[in-house]
């Protein structure tokens, strides 16, 4: 089961994908997780993402592409994934179905939150208090917006061509949406 969750910032796509993770035992890979790891922990990665991540940009395709096909590559991924944040652009959505395809598997199911900007600001506002991020700043936080609907949001339509993407609604208590989120996955 190969599932890719598709949001802006701030649509909770990260605390969803935990618990879809452990509802179904299959891994949950998080690109901007795994970036920010490699920035802490002072690696090239890190280094070269840092600022494009701080300036609310997507990091470059050569750097992530490497990453994408190498989480996808790892044993633990072998029966299943959750992707949170990638594919993020037309490049990488190939990338992955290519991937995907060389191992007789393919992406079955997108979910995409639907939650309004008006909530996403709220939110984002939230979190850059308790969680302390760099990139939440109210100019990032608009950036990565913008960037959002212009390279992630055309996404949805690559696969809905292929009538595999649920739209949900993102709001409501966590345990709402990760009902809807159960019974899109099992539709
Ligand atoms: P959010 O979705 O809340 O912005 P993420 O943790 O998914 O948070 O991403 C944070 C930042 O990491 C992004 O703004 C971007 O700079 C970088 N990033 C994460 N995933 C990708 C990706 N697949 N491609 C390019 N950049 C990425």
């Amino acid at each position: 089961m190969n599932i890719i969750l598709l949001g802006a910032p701030g649509s909770g796509k990260g605390t969803q994908g935990e618990i879809l993770s452990s509802s179904l035992g299959v891994p949950r890979i998080a690109t901007g997780d795994v970036l920010r790891a490699a920035v802490a922990a002072g690696a090239r990665l890190g280094e070269k993402a840092q600022r494009f991540m701080d300036r609310g940009e997507l990091v470059p395709d050569d750097v992530i592409l490497g990453l994408i096909r190498e989480k996808l590559a790892s044993p633990e991924a072998a029966k299943g994934v959750i992707m949170d944040g990638f594919p993020r652009n037309p490049a990488q959505a190939t990338a992955v179905d290519g991937f995907l395809s060389s191992r007789g598997a393919r992406v079955d199911q997108v979910v995409s939150f639907d939650v309004s900007e008006g909530e996403l600001v709220l939110r984002a506002i939230g979190r850059a208090s308790t969680e302390g991020r760099s990139d939440d700043t109210p100019d990032t936080i608009r950036k990565r917006l913008e960037v959002y609907r212009e390279q992630t949001q055309p996404l949805i339509e690559h696969y809905q061509k292929r009538n595999i993407v649920s739209i949900i609604d993102g709001t409501g208590t966590i345990d709402e949406v990760a009902k809807r989120v159960e019974d899109a996955v099992q539709s």
